[in-house]
Parts: C-alpha cells; structure tokens; sequence
C-alpha cells in the first residue's frame, strides 16, 4: 500500500498507541528540536504536526519566534480546520522552524533543527521541525508552509516527500504571513499519495482568504522533462553527477529529456528577496510590543524607547529584513529595486509558463548536501540565500512543485525537484507517485510503526 495514512487506518491500534508515541517524541524532541509545543493526543487518527506559524485554536504560536511567545490564537487557520473537520487526524504537535521563516536551513531560531540522519548537520529550513516529525513518524504527515523553498528545501535535506501548491489553492487564513504574495501552505508525507489525500481535503476557496481560488485543479501527466542549463551549472558537481543517473533511469521509464537555456533565472534570486523582504518588513510592524505575545509593559517610556525595546526582540534575521526591506520600500529607490523585481517576477511567469505547457521542470532540490550546523553559522547571508537557487524559481512564480529522494549518498538522501504548470498540482504528485513504483525510500526512523 502507498498511502501511509490508509495502512494506518486500516490497522487496530494498542490502546496506549498515542501515549507511547508521546513519551518516544518527548524523549527525543530535546535532542533534535524538532517541535516547539507537543501535545498529547486524546484522539484517534493519524498524528498530525503543524508548522508553528499557522494557528491552532488554544495552542500558542510563535512562529519560533522570541516576540510572540505567549500568543495564543482563539482560532483554527483554515486548513487545520478543514482537516480537523474528516476527524481523521490527531495534532501532536507546533513544529520548529526558522523565525516567521526567514532561512534556509532551520538554524535561525532559539532552538536550532538537527537532522535526524546526521544530527550534526542541517535539517533544513524554514519548515525544519515538519521534515524531522516525518523522517521520524511512520504514520504521520504535516502541515507546512512555502514561501521561497521552505518545504522542498528541508523534505531533501530530511529524505521526505515535500509539496508545495499553485499559489492560491490552499487557503492562508490562519498563517503568520512572511510574504502574502508568495506564502503557500503546503505538506510533507513518506509518500506522494498521502499528499493528494492532503491536498483534497484542504484545497479552494475559503471566504476569509480574497486570495484563494476555487480554480480547477488538474493532473496531467507529462512524460517530457526539461532541465534549464543555468540552474544545473550551479549545482555541487558530485550531486550534479548523481542527478544524471537519475535522469538515465528516468529515461528508460519512458521519459524524454530536454536542455534549455533561461537567462533570466539567475534574476530570481534578487527578485524574490527584494519581494520577499518588502512585504515581511510590513508584516511584522504589526509586533510591537502591545497585541500579541510579548508585552512590554513599561509605560515610562518615550515612542521611540517603547517600540525599540519591544523590537529587540526580534532575533538577527528578522531585524535584517525589518531594515532592508522598509529600505527596499522607501520612495526614493523604491523603482530601482521592487517595481523592477515585480517585472522579472512577470517576465519568468510567463517564460515558465510556455515551457511548462506540455512538460515538467526537473532539477536537484538542493545544490549542496546538507552542511554541518558549524558551516551553515559561518555562511554570510548572501551564501545562505544563494543556496536557494533551485527553489525559488517556483515559488516566485507560484508555480507547484514537489521534491523527493531519487538516492542515497552516505546515509544521507538526494532529492530531485518537479515543477509543473500554474494548477497542474496533481500532475507533479502524480509524477512522484510512479517514480515511488521504481524507487523505495530509505527510513531510518519508524516510530509509532504497528
Ligand atoms: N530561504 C528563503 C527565505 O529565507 C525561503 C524561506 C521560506 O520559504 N520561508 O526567505
């Protein structure tokens, strides 16, 4: 069976399934810091995680941040309500992450992520924790989020399989917004069926998101691949090597291959932190210290004592975007930088477009293999951002994708990334579910098997 959530409802449960499934995560939990609140389930279903910047009705939410602690949200985000509704699924817990997701690699936050193959190493980021509950979870799946990469980015570096939707599908109400024009929620599973279970009960419109759409959601399954020169190029020559096997074994499926060139992506990376850091330098004026969270209750103070107090808070990367992206916005450069990067935002969408007509984009996910936490301390953030190269291009465009491990490389796995046209959701899920009647994924951790 390759749904794990069917197998799992299928099963007959020990009675003391959900309390010994808690005590293995709150043994583990210190080690890997991969939850920031767990919760004992008292329900049947399987055990959910939620990524902590999407509400949960009662539960605090920080985002993993050190400003919101203390905030607990009266309502249910919308997915979490839609999924809660089949009464399928047990939350077990808010999953750690980069703070309101500002990162690649799950270490800008109180508690940094370690991945569960090599605990020395990365997890991955911003959706850290979510990789780590489903590399460790037989039964499990979690609710993520996707602004440039925070889903494929740590599903790869985790070994797990990693959606993110068309921008629009999946409602946003109840998110921690970073960037609203780029924020998806998304899912991480142990198979690409458990995914389109996800995605068919959270996906179309929900009234308290303008933004989402009830548009329909297609399938179609392409057998023509295409890789674009520039982003290969960029990739460490080791997995570039071992991406191409891949491509060998995909081509004796029944695939066809072809290269291209597209100039214009090496822009995506500027274009997108410019959005990016413009629309979360607004988004977290909102934290100031009075409404949610953190209160700073000293009233002795002038305005502007009060509100830099209040915003120490904020940890490195956050106040990094705070001040370039309020610069990013300022009138006097602000056709520079943002009005040119919402035209290269544009000029890719429709270039994407065409190419993803009749075809999949295909690449590495990532272009290094997980590096040791040490490393990732010691990146500047121009280095930390350009790692990002393969998952923004899609997440720019709003473009759905997937990622999934092709192999394994000491222990450790190499995943490969699907992007396909605005819509075609179930087509890249599609393409991950034959490729998992080929290929069978390596888990290190079972927990809660039955
Ligand atoms: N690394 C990217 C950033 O820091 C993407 C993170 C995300 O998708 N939330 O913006």
């Amino acid at each position: 069976m390759s749904s794990y959530i069917e197998e799992f409802e299928s099963k007959v449960k020990p009675k003391d399934y959900y309390d010994r499934l808690y005590d293995e995560l709150v043994r583990l939990n210190p080690r890997l810091n991969a939850f920031n609140a767990l919760i004992k389930p008292d329900k049947n279903g399987i055990p959910l995680s939620v990524k902590d910047n999407i509400c949960v009705k009662g539960i605090e939410a920080t985002a993993s941040s050190k400003i919101l602690k203390g905030y607990i949200p009266p309502f249910n985000a919308t997915v979490v309500e839609r999924v809660l509704k089949t009464k399928r699924f047990s939350i077990i817990g808010k999953t750690n992450m980069d703070e309101f997701g500002f990162g690649s690699f799950g270490i800008n936050c109180e508690k940094p992520a370690k991945n569960p193959l090599d605990e020395e190493r990365v997890a991955g980021g911003s959706s850290s924790g979510a990789a780590i509950a489903t590399a460790l979870l037989k039964y499990h799946v979690a609710i993520a989020e996707s602004t440039g990469g925070s889903i494929s980015a740590p599903a790869a570096f985790c070994g797990v399989v990693g959606f993110t939707p068309t921008y629009s599908v999946i409602s946003r109400y109840g998110l921690i917004d970073y960037a609203n024009s780029l924020d998806k929620i998304g899912f991480m599973a142990r198979s690409a069926d458990d995914i389109r279970v996800m995605l068919d009960i959270t996906k179309g419109k929900d009234n308290r998101d303008p933004t989402s759409t009830d548009s329909k959601i297609v399938g179609l399954h392409h057998k023509k691949l295409v890789i674009i020169d520039e982003l290969i190029d960029k990739v460490d020559e080791k997995i570039r090597s071992q991406f191409f096997e891949f491509v060998e074994k995909l081509k004796n499926l029944g695939y066809t291959v072809k290269n291209i060139n597209l100039n214009e992506i090496d822009l995506s990376i500027p274009a997108y932190y410019l959005i990016a850091m413009a629309e979360a330098s607004t988004n977290l004026a909102k934290f100031t210290g009075f409404k949610y969270g953190f209160k700073l209750n000293d009233f002795s103070k002038n305005y502007n004592e009060f509100f830099a107090e209040a915003r120490e808070e904020f940890g490195t990367e956050a106040k990094r975007r705070v001040i370039l992206g309020t610069f990013i916005r300022s009138a006097s450069v602000k056709d520079k930088y943002y009005s040119k990067s919402l035209i290269i935002r544009k000029e890719l969408i429709d270039k994407l477009s065409k190419v993803l007509k009749d075809a999949f984009l295909i690449s590495p996910t990532m272009p290094i293999m997980p590096p040791k936490i040490s490393e990732a301390n010691s990146m500047s953030p121009v280095q930390n951002y350009a790692t990002d190269i393969l998952t923004i291009p899609p997440n720019l465009c709003g473009l759905p994708h997937i990622s999934f491990p092709y192999s394994y490389s000491n222990g450790l796995p190499l995943s490969a990334q699907i992007v396909g046209s605005q819509f075609n959701d179930y087509g890249v899920i599609s393409f991950v579910s034959e490729w998992e009647k080929n290929f069978e994924y390596k888990f290190k951790y079972n927990i809660g098997e039955i």
